[in-house]
């Protein structure tokens, strides 16, 4: 027998209802103030704040031990100034070219405010935060060039967009019976994407059911750095007659380790003549849509995609996290994730109506109220002015190219076609065997001592160092004078008695 429910309170609980909030509001007020004025003066400079390592000290601070007695507001605040906000991962500094991670903004900080005060649960209902997310969806299927049968959600990231857009497809090419049977009576699925192609795709293939086999991957030319079409063609065919279904192509619009975007218009032909699904990773890259030429032209063709995944947390400058997938079959891509559970069934009128609800359509449930900070972004900066970020950015990694090809430290190890430059130290100036070390070197001593963040990465099997730019904190002199770090580094290593020098 389960026990019974009592209504019983425990005696010492106080009659007036003691809840979290705080009993003295005064206080309470002041610290919010204060904690305010700390996180605009760190913003406000951000120059002097690069990546540091999380000291031992703070790690001790913030440990939560078994029992916390409670400590408060106004002591926590001070801890999260002092233990916690200096502590960041280096992405908001001027100089960080590292990753391709966004900077944040005041426009983001204040709607994060907002929204974690009206704590709203964007599953779905019939409240205003879903209806700032549909402002924003649509805005995002406009900007894109995509019909109203669109449908679309804000997610996590461009991770969960690109599951959700395979999903969509895989429900495409097997029907919707796959709820119910899974997939193991199905044809051979495969799937398509350039060399390089980000993990996202491949774990959401993985997680799809698929397996990680079923991908092909394409190989793409050295000079566009995009997905070679005719390959794709010749692949998909010859996959079809050995009893393969090609059912996806997944294309790069903004490659990670190059900067590569994959000829999409090309790209769409070869889905239409296929009968396949184009899902288009546009984390990053998608925003070219919105810049100068001759970059905006590399995204020709994304309006085509039959689902599309971008971030806003990136290139946006959007505080984490925050992606969008854009499914153009509105109607497909809800069959694929509708709930049919009662109570999650939208009414007619109050609070439970405002059908269709974003659970619908997406992995969670329980949803925070992301769009607030996107709108945010948009309201206070306006589409041109972000769209000068996205233009500026591949300036300058334009310019770090130059400068690279100019240096007789360093060599340019892929050209320069968007935002994101690979270099290597010379292996004229130092030994082919010791260039990998020095990269590696160049890498860590910046992130150790302050400098301009590039990141180590691999590329067709070689190490290189990678600035990729999304940043609307980097000026044209931040540029500049990170390749004169770069090359004073390259210039002491040599000195040094200790260094590989051997030419
Ligand atoms: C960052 C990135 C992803 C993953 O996106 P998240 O927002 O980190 O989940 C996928 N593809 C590309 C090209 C990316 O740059």
């Amino acid at each position: 027998m389960l026990p019974k429910a009592t209504s019983n309170p425990s005696p010492d609980w106080p009659e007036n209802g003691d809840s979290l909030d705080p009993r003295d509001w005064d206080a309470a007020r002041e610290t919010a103030h204060k904690l305010l004025d700390a996180c605009l003066d760190h913003l406000q400079n951000i120059r002097d704040r690069p990546w540091r390592p999380f000291p031992s000290e703070a790690r001790q601070a913030t440990a939560l031990q078994q029992v916390v007695p409670p400590v408060g507001l106004e002591t926590v605040a001070e801890a999260m100034i002092h233990e916690v906000l200096p502590y960041g991962s280096g992405n908001t500094h001027p100089t960080f070219f590292g990753w391709v991670q966004g900077t944040g903004t005041v426009a983001g900080l204040l709607a994060e405010m907002v929204s974690a005060t009206m704590n709203s649960n964007c599953g779905g209902r019939n409240h205003g935060a879903v209806y700032v997310e549909r402002e924003v969806i649509a805005w995002c299927r406009e900007r894109f060039g995509f019909p109203a049968t669109t449908s679309g959600l804000l997610v996590t990231g461009t991770s969960q967009a690109t599951l959700i857009g395979l999903a969509v497809a895989r429900q495409r090419a097997l029907g919707s019976r796959i709820r119910q049977t899974g997939i193991r009576d199905s044809p051979r699925l495969s799937c398509y994407a350039v060399q390089g192609v980000h993990q996202a795709t491949i774990k959401a293939i993985e997680l799809l059911g698929l397996g990680s086999d079923s991908l092909r991957l394409i190989p793409r030319s050295p000079e566009t750095l995009g997905m070679c079409p005719e390959t794709l063609r010749a692949t998909m065919r010859r996959d079809r007659a050995d009893g393969c279904l090609p059912f996806c192509v997944v294309g790069t619009s903004g490659s990670v380790e190059t900067g590569g975007h994959d000829p999409l218009d090309k790209l769409a032909d070869i889905c239409a003549e296929q009968d396949a699904w184009l899902h288009v990773d546009g984390a990053f890259g998608a925003w070219l849509r919105i810049a100068a030429e001759p970059f905006r032209s590399l995204v020709r063709g994304i309006e085509r995609a039959d689902s599309l995944a971008f971030d806003f947390h990136k290139w946006m400058s959007v505080p984490y996290d925050c992606g969008v997938a854009l499914v153009r079959d509105g109607e497909l891509h809800r069959d694929t994730f509708s709930s049919l559970s009662p109570y999650l069934r939208p009414g007619q009128q109050g609070l439970g109506a405002g059908s269709p609800w974003y659970c619908d359509y997406g992995i969670d449930l329980s949803r925070g109220f992301r769009a607030l900070k996107v709108w945010a972004t948009l309201k206070a900066y306006g589409i041109e002015q972000l769209a000068d970020v996205v233009t500026r950015n591949c300036q300058w990694a334009a310019l770090m190219g130059e400068r690279v090809e100019r240096s007789e430290w360093l060599r340019l190890i892929t050209p320069v076609v968007s935002n994101v430059c690979c270099f290597t130290a010379s292996a004229d100036r130092f030994s082919a065997q010791s260039v990998d070390q020095v990269n590696e070197s160049i890498a860590v001593h910046f992130q150790m001592h302050g400098g301009p963040i590039v990141s180590l990465t691999r590329l067709d099997s070689r190490y290189v160092l990678r600035a990729a730019i999304v940043n609307h904190r980097t000026t044209r002199a931040d540029v500049l004078a990170a390749a004169d770090a770069i090359e004073a580094y390259c210039e002491s290593l040599q000195r040094l008695p200790s260094a590989e020098s051997g030419r």
